[in-house]
């Protein structure tokens, strides 16, 4: 029967993550959520003891035992940022290398398209309406806006950025015209080992999706060497972040003290409208999630809840959706039953586009800032706002302390002076996490919504025994295998 079976050259089976995250598996049958959430909230407690506003210590020592305190964490999220890259490159290719039918990818791949761009187009409409209905901005002293200075190294990259864009405003609109071709091609990747290097993840998902058709379109033979190449390094990448996995909680715990250590409940005041209104956003966005899970991926809200609590909270407490995205992938081909073909596929592009969570919260940002300046939004500015959100939060790194620089370019759009950018930037390393859980969520619904559209096509329990068959074989040849279908 293997005769038969090798004789056949037909296609490259996806080797199911399933199979590489053994020992994630063991480690989470412990309750990581349990153990992540129970960090988050000693280190929270920690941090507000340890702050200097307690009066417990002083300036320097708190400073100083946060930066401590925080170490375990930061080496984790090194660790976890160090096979990031790798894995991404590798999963998103073999997702679309190991594709059995070109023409159901393509059916897939614009369909997934098409509901990311619906999706955040959504959420940023959704960021508008509530800031347009609840008025956060009302609520805060008008007088402290242009006071407030942008200090600390994200101040710095706010800086840089806004007199960027300061410079790009002067030009006139035929200058802008002409430049557009031009930062068009700049989004594709000329030099891949350069958007590597550099760390730069839409060029490296770009790349990925270009080197996964190109490997679809060579014999099997030629394709083979370098997809078990990226099996190798999928392999090994998953290996090292089921090893890092155990400190999470200890991470998370740090990370929170240092966080509150630095902040303190201080950074709340006279913002407390604003950051009510935006985590009142985020609830609605994940209700909006979950009914979209309920009605167009057949899952009910306490199930989908349940299931995605691990990396909800590893979402928060990483700050992105880049270190989750291992977490996710597991999460999904394992709790939710999504297939691993999609699974794959879905959550690398996903991590990196597909941000809702990050979306709301630019628009309604934005709406709060122009409240703020008192500036008057005309529904056709409302309209190039959501455009221009869509496309900042798909080129928004899902890494921590980005998300605000490239805020910088939406505000400017509406004509929003950028130093306001000041008065919320201590508050955002806390808003960014709940807008990175929702960014989690959102690919972990795009998961189960693709995996019931394109349901008949391959069930999930034949692929799984295919991809149980292609162990077996694996097993026997010790190499990644070529199988008929
Ligand atoms: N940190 C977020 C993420 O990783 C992105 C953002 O800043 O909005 O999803």
């Amino acid at each position: 029967m293997l005769g038969k079976l090798f004789s056949t050259l037909e296609n490259v089976s996806p080797k199911s993550l399933k199979f590489l995250t053994d020992p994630l598996n063991r480690l989470t049958r412990g309750r990581l959520w349990l153990q992540v959430l129970i960090g988050m909230v000693l280190g929270i407690a920690t941090g507000l003891f340890v702050n200097p506003d307690s009066g417990f210590v002083s300036q320097p020592v708190a400073t100083a035992l946060g930066e401590w305190l925080a170490l375990p964490g930061n080496l984790f999220l090194v660790f976890i940022q160090m096979i990031v890259v790798p894995l991404i490159l590798a999963s998103i290719v073999r997702g679309i290398a190991a594709a059995t039918d070109v023409r159901q990818l393509k059916s897939t791949g614009l369909g997934l398209g098409f509901y990311f761009i619906i999706s955040t187009i959504a959420a940023a409409a959704l960021g508008i309406a509530i800031g347009l209905t609840l008025k956060p901005g009302d609520y805060v002293d008008r007088a402290v806006a242009p006071q407030v200075e942008l200090q600390g190294p994200v101040g710095d990259l706010v800086a840089a950025q806004s007199e960027k864009i300061a410079n790009a405003q002067d030009d006139d609109p035929a200058t802008r015209l002409k430049e557009l071709p031009g930062k068009i091609t700049d989004v594709l990747p000329t030099n891949p080992l350069g958007s590597i290097v550099r760390g730069d993840m839409l060029q490296i998902v770009i790349f990925a999706i270009v080197l996964g058709v190109g490997l679809l379109s060579v014999p099997v033979e030629s394709s083979k060497p370098l997809f078990e190449l990226l099996g190798s390094v999928q392999e090994v990448s998953m290996a090292i972040v089921a090893n890092v996995m155990r400190f999470a909680p200890v991470a998370v715990f740090g990370l929170l003290a240092q966080v509150m250590i630095k902040t303190g409940p201080d950074v709340l005041t006279g913002l407390a409208a604003y950051a009510a209104v935006v985590v009142f956003g985020m609830i609605v966005l994940l209700v909006v999630y979950l009914l979209t899970a309920m009605v167009l991926g057949g899952r009910s809200p306490i199930f989908m809840l349940k299931a995605i609590r691990e990396p909800i909270l590893l979402g928060f407490s990483t700050n992105s959706s880049a270190a989750t995205m291992p977490v996710t992938v597991k999460t999904a081909e394992e709790v939710l039953k999504v297939r691993p073909s999609l699974s794959q596929f879905i959550v690398p592009l996903g991590a990196t586009m597909n941000m809702g969570g990050t979306a709301l919260y630019q628009a309604l940002a934005t709406i709060f800032m122009a409240q703020l300046y008192q500036i008057d939004l005309s529904a056709s500015v409302l309209i190039a706002l959501i455009a221009t959100t869509v496309g900042a939060s798909i080129g928004t790194p899902a890494v921590p302390g980005v998300g605000i620089v490239v805020l910088a370019s939406v505000l400017s759009s509406v004509g929003v002076p950028l130093t306001g950018l000041a008065l919320i930037i201590g508050l955002d390393r806390i808003l960014e996490r709940f807008r990175t859980s929702l960014n989690v969520t959102g690919d972990l619904v795009a998961c189960v919504v693709m995996d019931r559209w394109t349901k008949s096509e391959t069930p999930r329990a034949e692929e799984m025994r295919e991809a149980a068959r292609t162990e077996y074989i694996q097993a026997v040849k010790n190499e990644d295998v070529i199988v008929s279908s």
